[in-house]
């Protein structure tokens, strides 16, 4: 680590310390302890967020006093047009990882979902909210913004807000903004032909830096991932093309995918239920977007780090791309018309990847356009 980046963090996290806790009667270690889970385990957990950062082992001490102060910054929670899957992602685990206690343990200020308050209660709890942390809280906004019909197709509370102007004054009082999922990144499932709501992404509503953190839903590791960059460092991570984490979303899933192997071995499950799919095999040709998808679910995983789609045997469908409900369907077939560089004519996210993955994949891209050439003949012959 560089000295003068430590000094930097070191310097931040006093300056954490001097604001006030949200949760004094309730510290961290305690949480943890009542739950049964050791000092060891933490240390690890803060030994594996360093090495997904991409941040080396020597931060650990540092990731873990981070998240001892994680309470000092509120996060406000919006729920837009959504289907609280990305909070579901978070919330829902059988045995809580420390990922979701972490979230158990931040000053979670307003999520409508979670608290206790509603009606009018909910609309005060919200305002008073914004007004006491101005400039300090962290806004976390689940759902796409529907600009249709002046916005309406989204009214909230008694007095019928709609979720682009909640959606604006809420980011012009943020200290950071995070759109958590797809749907509040690219405008997702609500967004896909033809948009009856025209619902837009959240970066259409401010001219604010908005972190994108798409995925539906995006993992937990994701999300708090993202948190505790920011809880160390006081400022954005490095960023892709599509305002997205470098360190969550600079790797194709092709690249770091358990059955590439397979992919380059030529082993392709033909059918779902078959011989291949039994042993393993890749699953491009039943569908998988891996190869055209940025996201780190082969390391990062769901269900408490459980499995991910491909381990379950279903291909990737490419859920943290823009417009993917459009663009990556049919899901259980393959692409026939798409290249490799696909992003901004090749300019785009997938760049760099494409360069380092090109000399790999050119023989197996071949063994692709061709598969794929022959799916279409097939189709258009009706077998
Ligand atoms: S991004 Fe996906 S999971 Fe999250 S709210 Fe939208 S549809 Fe649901
Ligand atoms: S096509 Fe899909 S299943 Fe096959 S190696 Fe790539 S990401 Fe994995």
């Amino acid at each position: 680590m560089q000295i003068k980046e430590r000094e930097r963090i070191e310097k931040r996290l006093e300056e954490l310390e001097k604001m006030p806790s949200f949760k004094e009667e309730h510290s961290i270690a305690q949480m943890l302890q009542e739950k049964g889970i050791s000092r060891r385990d933490f240390m690890k957990w803060a030994g594996g967020i360093a090495t997904m950062l991409a941040l080396s082992p020597a931060y650990t001490p540092l990731i873990a006093k981070a998240a001892e102060l994680s309470d000092r910054l509120p996060v406000i929670w919006l729920n837009l047009a959504e289907c609280t899957g990305c909070s579901e992602s978070l919330t829902r685990s059988e045995f809580p990882s420390i990922d979701s206690l972490i979230f158990d343990y931040i000053s979670l200020e307003y999520h409508e979902t979670l608290m206790a308050p509603s009606g009018w209660q909910a609309e005060l709890s919200l305002q008073n909210a914004m007004e006491k942390y101005k400039g300090r809280y962290i806004l976390m906004v689940e759902g796409g913004v529907p600009f249709g019909d002046e916005g309406r197709f989204l009214t909230i509370g008694a007095h019928a807000q709609t979720g682009k102007e909640l959606a604006k004054d809420a980011i012009s009082k943020s200290a950071a903004v995070f759109a958590i999922g797809t749907c509040s990144s690219f405008g997702g499932v609500q967004a896909a032909y033809p948009n009856p709501t025209n619902a837009k992404p959240l970066s259409s509503v401010s001219n604010r830096s908005i972190i994108n953190v798409p995925g539906c839903p995006p993992s937990e590791r994701n999300i708090v991932g993202t948190l505790m960059y920011y809880v160390l460092f006081g400022n954005l991570p490095a960023l892709d093309a599509y305002s997205r984490p470098t360190w969550a979303y600079g790797t194709r899933i092709h690249d770091l995918c358990e059955r590439r192997g397979r992919f380059d071995a030529g082993e392709f499950v033909e059918n779902f239920g078959d011989e291949g799919a039994k042993k393993g095999y890749c699953l491009y040709k039943v569908g998988c977007k891996g190869p055209y998808t940025f996201n780190n679910c082969s390391v990062s995983k769901f269900n408490s780090g459980v499995s991910w789609p491909i381990q379950a045997g279903h291909g990737c469908i490419g859920c943290s791309e823009p417009n993917f409900w459009d663009t990556m369907a049919p899901y259980e077939k393959p692409l026939a018309d798409r290249s490799f560089q696909s992003v901004f004519g090749g300019m785009g996210a997938d760049w760099t990847a494409d360069k380092v993955g090109l000399a790999v994949l050119t023989a197996t891209a071949i063994g692709i356009a061709a598969h794929a050439t022959i799916m279409k003949i097939k189709e258009s012959k009706g077998e």
